[in-house]
């Protein structure tokens, strides 16, 4: 499993609901690596963009719609296998299929106020790190890298 990085992202329900610091030490406590990190309110076009797969999707106007409804917390992790890791951290799509120890299964409810994103595939990760990091992320080795792996 090869040195990666993921687009994880806190939404608009996850920041009015003060679980940013929550997140955030899930992905640190289990060893991967912040890159990039921001708070900032979504452009209209940008969530359309991000989503652009789900275009044909009933519920596109209102994912857009809560999207864009306040700032989000834009982020880059990286590490071994963090693409696939990360989203088992996020848990399912519907907060209600989400094994309890999952960030969904423990913090929401509702597919539609699902608390964060975490991109799909390596692929979906390189297109939205360029999407949301337009101006690049962080260089920097953390000094428990040796720590953490082999
Ligand atoms: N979504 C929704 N209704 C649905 C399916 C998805 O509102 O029936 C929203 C939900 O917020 C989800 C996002 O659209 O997180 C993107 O959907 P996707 O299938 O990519 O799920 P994810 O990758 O976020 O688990
Ligand atoms: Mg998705």
């Amino acid at each position: 499993m090869a040195t990666e990085q993921s687009y994880i992202m806190i939404k608009p329900d996850g920041v009015q609901r003060g679980l940013v610091g929550e997140v955030i030490k899930r992905f640190e406590q289990r060893g991967y690596t912040l890159k990039g990190l921001k708070l900032m309110n979504v452009e209209k076009s940008l969530a359309e963009k991000h989503y652009e797969d789900l275009s044909a999707r009933p519920f596109f106007p209102a994912l857009v719609d809560y999207i864009c409804s306040g700032p989000v917390v834009a982020m880059v992790w990286e590490g071994k296998g963090v693409v696939a890791t990360g989203r088992k951290m996020i848990g399912a799509t519907n907060p209600l299929a989400s094994e309890p120890g999952t960030i969904r299964g423990d913090f929401a409810i509702e597919v539609g106020r699902n608390v964060i994103h975490g991109s799909d595939s390596v692929e979906s990760a390189t297109r939205e790190i360029g999407l949301w990091f337009p101006e690049g992320v962080a260089n920097w080795t953390p000094v428990a890298k040796p720590w953490i792996y082999e």
